[in-house]
This record gives C-alpha cells, sequence and structure tokens, in this order.
C-alpha cells in the first residue's frame, strides 16, 4: 500500500520516515498543542478558524506561531491532495523543540512543526440509528481546557474509563456542571430548547460546536449558551456531542440508564440533516472556505 505523506519541520516525507529526536519537548513535557481538522471531498472545514485557534492555542502556552497561515494552509493543502482518502482528517502539532530536560523554556530551540492526514470515517449508520452511550466522571482535567494541548493524559485516562465501562464517552462534571466529553463538546435538549455551555478555560471551545450553534440560528432551533447542571443533565430530553470526527453524535444511555425515550431524539435529526447539508455544500464548494484548493 501507499504510504501517507507527512510534514515534518520543512519537508514531506513518508510517515514512516517521519522522526523526532528524544529530546522533543512534546516527548519529554507534552510541551505543545495541535489541531484537527476535517477534510471533506479535498475542502478543509472552516479552516480559518482552526488556525485562529491553533494561535490562541500558542499563545496559551507562550509559542510564537513558527508558520504564516498562508504557509500552513499550503502545508495541510500539500497533504490533502498527496494524501488518497476522499475524506481526510488532519493533523498537526507544534512543540517547543528539542532541548536539554528543563522545565523552564530552553533560550535558542526551534519549534519542532508536524502534520499529517488519515482517513476519516464519519460515525457508522448504525452508532447514529442506535445513538451513542456515555457515562458521567468528575473532570480531573486542568484550568486551561481552552488550550488544545498535546499533554492529554487525564483526557487519555477518561476516555479509557468510559471504553471499559462499556461506553462510548465520558462527560464530565466540574463544580455540579457538566462541561464537556473527554474529546468532545456537550449539547443537550430540554423542553425544546437546545443548550451548550459558554466558552471558557473549562472547555475546548469547538469549532464543530460553533458550527452547530451557527446553524441552530440560521435554522431558528431555540438555543442557549448556558450552564449545564448535572440535574439538567440527567433529565435532558436528548444528549448530544460534537467533534470534527464525530460530528454530530446523539447519546441515548447515560450511566446505563435511557436518555429521553432512548432514542435519537428529533432536534438532533434536524441538526444532523443540515450539518450533512453543510457537508454536502463544502464539497461542492459552495461554502466559503479559504482553505480549499482551486
Ligand atoms: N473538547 C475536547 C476536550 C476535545 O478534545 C475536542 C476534539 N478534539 C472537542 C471538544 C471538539 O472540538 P472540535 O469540534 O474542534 O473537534
Amino acid at each position: 500500500m501507499e504510504q501517507e505523506i507527512a510534514y515534518l519541520n520543512g519537508k514531506f516525507l513518508p510517515i514512516s520516515e517521519a522522526r523526532v529526536p528524544v529530546l522533543d519537548r512534546g516527548f519529554i513535557f507534552g510541551d505543545g498543542v495541535y489541531e484537527v481538522i476535517p477534510c471533506y471531498g479535498g475542502h478543509l472545514l472552516r479552516l480559518d478558524e482552526h488556525l485562529q485557534r491553533l494561535q490562541q492555542s500558542l499563545d496559551g502556552i507562550r509559542l510564537a506561531n513558527p508558520l504564516s497561515m498562508e504557509e500552513w494552509k499550503g502545508i495541510l493543502r500539500h497533504l490533502v491532495e498527496h494524501n488518497p482518502a476522499e475524506d481526510q482528517s488532519l493533523y498537526l502539532q507544534i512543540t517547543r523543540g528539542v532541548a536539554g530536560r528543563d522545565h523552564g523554556f530552553p533560550e535558542e530551540t526551534s519549534p519542532t512543526v508536524f502534520a499529517m492526514s488519515k482517513p476519516l470515517q464519519s460515525p457508522s449508520p448504525s452508532l447514529l440509528r442506535q445513538g451513542a452511550r456515555a457515562i458521567t466522571l468528575p473532570d480531573i482535567r486542568w484550568d486551561c481546557c481552552h488550550i488544545k494541548a498535546i499533554s492529554l493524559l487525564p483526557n487519555v485516562l477518561l476516555r479509557q474509563q468510559a471504553l471499559e465501562a462499556g461506553a462510548d464517552e465520558a462527560i464530565l462534571l466540574r463544580d455540579g456542571e457538566a462541561t464537556e466529553g473527554a474529546a468532545s463538546n456537550l449539547f443537550i435538549v430540554k423542553d425544546g430548547l437546545l443548550l451548550t455551555p459558554p466558552k471558557d478555560n473549562r472547555l475546548l471551545p469547538g469549532i464543530t460546536r460553533d458550527l452547530v450553534v451557527e446553524l441552530a440560528r440560521n435554522t431558528g432551533i431555540p438555543h442557549q449558551e448556558r450552564a449545564i447542571s448535572e440535574t439538567d443533565l440527567r433529565t435532558a430530553d436528548e444528549i448530544w456531542l460534537t467533534s470534527s470526527t464525530k460530528e454530530i453524535l446523539p447519546v441515548t444511555r447515560l450511566d446505563g440508564k435511557p436518555v429521553g425515550k432512548g432514542r435519537p431524539g428529533e432536534v438532533w435529526k434536524q441538526m444532523y440533516q443540515q450539518y450533512q447539508q453543510y457537508k454536502q455544500r463544502l464539497r461542492e464548494g459552495s461554502e466559503e472556505t479559504a482553505g480549499a484548493p482551486a
């Protein structure tokens, strides 16, 4: 099989040939940030928004952006064109570079820049028909969840705990509120009103989340950005999780109990359709995509 092409520090190369020294601060400290950008039929979804979030994450860890927005777009475009899948998930990561192991920032180091593409698999029709299972867990992460940091150990442990409990995702509780999933944002529907928590330091400002809020606004689905209490979550008619790879996933069991009627809800169906239509317009090139190939 043809090897997937990746980007590392200025070069495109087969992924199996990409190497990073062991003293890279990404390896030693998890000192870096990343992005995941979905790409449908050669068109990157909300590329400018992803690159803006990348800039905010870099600002959050006090690391200068090593590339201009145009350079990023060029790299991503090249990866999309040189990888075979129709739909792709683009991953990029920047670390503070290679230096002797010392917590303080190194004085003279250039950041390590890496990007790759893999085939994007949207949730299967059977998962969408049945809905996902989620469990609630206390949020054991830090106070800077708005930074898309590569140090994901708490998220890894939370997701694994969910998997071992026979669930697909963990929904995280902090200060009596449900904030987001281990790798997804959270929406609920209660009495016809769509709710998602406002963006703050306790959750990642999801690009899919923002798109769903925008689609709700455009289609006249009543919605509000406000805190979701644990009670709101447990009495919700519908629960959804959103992310670049999960799109909008309906949760039909929470902690082993049915959510609402125990099947994907009517508001989800409406929003899912809107999202698929958005993707279709993107594929056709009729949604504005600054990074889309000509
Ligand atoms: N929250 C967390 C903790 C995540 O890891 C992710 C996905 N990486 C999201 C939310 C969803 O973000 P997006 O819609 O940009 O994929």
